[in-house]
């Protein structure tokens, strides 16, 4: 568990039994667990391929049960004499089944949605409709928007839509009046604090969304003139998804704060101080503030955010604001995992043994014996210079290669003494301390690339687009020492569909440790931490669609349960996206084969077998099968 970092980044929901196999739990203090090992055998047993997501909804109900302890115990400490609210945004996960989970459970701790466009605020109305949810609209809006918001008002809705830009500002007053009705309203703030990570530029001057300083004066002034200043009841900032430093929090929460109370002290009624997002996770189990972890934990955070907030106005003299989150990253990231099978490559095999060869090695090229002398005779005070002097013979080799002074066989047996050279090298390093510099990097040479059934492009975008960490890890063998360093390499026909730098021990790291996969074994990786927006990040590379999904909770008596298996895409899904028809493709097919047959180019037994063979394949899964 050691080296894949899995005791930190684990948050207390995944662990590694006695078999070697990783293991999930429902709550970080439960004893009960699920072998991931296992569950997948059993999946694989029902016909249910991978790649598998599986969404384990107890980890998901947990999450939201974590922010909200960690807020009501501070809130406690506090005395802090109003309430806290999670507003869950839609964005981070949309899958019907997440969000039904989240308002279901949250319903105790009396979560509301935040929506960002019209998609996602149908979402929220669907959920909100016969029980009260309450909902929070951001984004840009147009009239169709404002006009659904304001309708939801009249018959009843909880819906606050926050005003993101003047002009937006202006469209709400015009269609209020023309409706006559007048919804409740919150002011989005642009602060000048800024969060820190990929996300920094949510914050600041620059930011997209928010109203300037001088704006929120203005819009005082319009909506007072146009009878609506009373309808503001929140106001709502955001510096970013993943603030990685809890210093940068505390700034835009000391300024948000600041102007909340300036703007009740001129008289607006505001009840509710909506602190946005943020709130990180620690993907690579560091604690610090690089970007794929948080230097802070969710109970930090809580008692930052009510410390800072009570301060703030009990020194402006103003009333303490109702607090609402929109903790979408820390809620929806650890619920979901990606199972995935390593390609079984090991060809060891079928390649040539030069192993003779080496017995009788005068008659070996000059440049190949030396490179067998380097290998029979290396230790580890020769270490340094035979390592210099094999990178450089193996240069020539290929020089000698191209001028035609060494045979394929020679240049072949050149590659294998070299590899068999590092692989020596990288023995005696093993036990030396320290490893002299310039030998710290060569073990990427022996690295090799395991192919894994997956899309990075569809499965972690984020991995290739921002370079951001996801823990990754075999979910089997684990109290064996791995003895491969890999990189993961997808199945897509991109050369950027590898990943390169994995959680490690002691922080990033050039490869992953695995394990040789045996003849005829079947070997599992697991993707952690990848429920916060890879789902519908995720794009159709190469046309590999969404993968299965399977929804998974715990069960007392049989240790888990299916709740519900939904497909991935199968091929003809993939097409339709892209305009194609499945019948329509075997139809011509069909047809053009007919002449064939006709003209005894192609026998009737061939013919259908094909169409039989492009049949299964449209109805198939998009990933590799065996
Ligand atoms: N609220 C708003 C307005 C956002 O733009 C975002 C995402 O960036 C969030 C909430 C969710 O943030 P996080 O996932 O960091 O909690």
């Amino acid at each position: 568990a050691k080296v894949y970092n899995l005791p930190n980044w684990g948050a207390d929901l995944f662990s590694i039994n006695k078999k070697g196999n990783v293991c999930v739990h429902p709550s970080p203090t439960s004893k009960h667990s699920i072998d991931l090992r296992a569950l997948v055998d059993d999946l694989i047993k029902r016909k249910i391929k991978p790649p598998i997501l599986l969404r384990f909804m107890d980890v998901l109900q947990g999450r939201i049960a974590a922010i909200n302890r960690a807020f009501k115990y501070s809130i406690d400490e506090n005395d802090y004499p109003a309430k806290y609210q999670t507003f869950y945004p839609i964005k981070v996960n949309q899958q019907r089944q997440v969000v039904e989970a989240i308002a279901k459970f949250g319903k105790r701790y009396n979560i509301g949605l935040e929506v960002g466009s019209k998609p996602e605020l149908v979402i929220g109305i669907s959920f909100a409709t016969g029980n009260g949810i309450p909902i929070i609209c951001n984004g840009y809006k147009d009239k169709e928007y404002i006009e659904t918001v304001l309708y939801a008002t009249k018959i009843g809705y909880d819906i606050t839509i926050v005003v993101e830009k003047m002009f937006e500002l202006e469209k709400i007053i015009a269609l209020s009046k023309k409706t006559g009705i007048k919804p409740k309203l919150g002011i989005r703030v642009k602060l000048s604090s800024k969060g820190t990570g990929k996300w920094a530029t949510s914050g600041g001057e620059d930011a997209k969304f928010g109203l300037r300083m001088s704006e929120i004066i203005a819009a005082i002034g319009l909506l007072e003139q146009n009878d609506l200043l009373d309808r503001v009841k929140l106001i709502h900032f955001h510096i970013g998804s993943q603030i990685t430093k809890i210093d940068k929090i505390k700034s835009a929460l000391i300024e948000g704060t600041r102007v909340y109370a300036e703007m009740r002290k001129l008289g607006v009624g505001i009840e509710y101080v909506d602190i946005g997002g943020g709130l990180g996770v620690d993907y690579d189990g560091s604690k610090s503030s690089y970007f794929s972890s948080v230097n802070y934990s969710i109970e930090e955070y809580a008692n930052d955010v009510i410390y800072q907030i009570k301060n703030i106005c009990e020194d402006a003299g103003v009333e303490c604001p109702n607090i609402i989150s929109e903790s979408g990253r820390a809620t929806a990231a650890h619920y979901s995992v990606l199972v995935t099978n390593l390609l079984n490559t090991n060809t060891q095999n079928l390649m040539p043994d030069f192993e003779e060869e080496l017995n009788g090695s005068e008659k070996l090229a000059p440049t190949v014996k030396k490179l067998v002398d380097i290998y029979k005779s290396i230790d580890r005070y020769s270490l340094r210079e035979d390592y210099h002097d094999t990178v450089q013979l193996i240069q020539e080799a290929v020089s000698l290669f191209n001028l035609g002074y060494l045979t394929l066989n020679e240049r072949a047996m050149a590659e294998w003494l070299h590899g068999k050279i590092l692989r020596k090298i990288n023995g005696i390093v093993e036990k030396i301390k320290p490893i002299p510099e310039e030998l710290q990097n060569f073990q990427l040479s022996l690295r090799q690339t395991y192919f894994a059934n997956f899309s990075l492009f569809q499965s972690v975008p984020d991995s290739w687009a921002i370079d951001q960490l996801f823990p990754i890890v075999p979910i089997q063998r684990l109290n064996q020492k791995p003895d491969v360093m890999a990189s993961i390499a997808d199945i897509t026909c991109d050369s950027d569909g590898e990943i390169t730098s994995f959680v490690g021990e002691n922080g990033r790291t050039k490869y992953l440790p695995l394990h040789k996969i045996r003849k005829d074994e079947d070997y599992f990786v697991g993707f952690f931490l990848i429920g916060a927006y890879q789902e519908i990040l995720g794009d159709m590379h190469n046309l590999f669609g969404d993968t299965n999904a399977v929804h998974v909770t715990f069960n007392k008596k049989t240790g888990y349960k299916i709740d519900t298996v939904i497909n991935g895409d199968a091929t003809w899904e993939s097409l339709k996206y892209v305009q194609y028809k499945g019948p329509e493709i075997l139809k011509h097919v069909r047809d053009n084969l007919e002449k064939d047959v006709a003209l005894r180019k192609v026998t009737i037994e061939e013919s259908s077998h094909f169409l039989e063979l492009l049949d299964r394949t449209l109805l198939g899964y998009t990933y590799l099968g065996e």
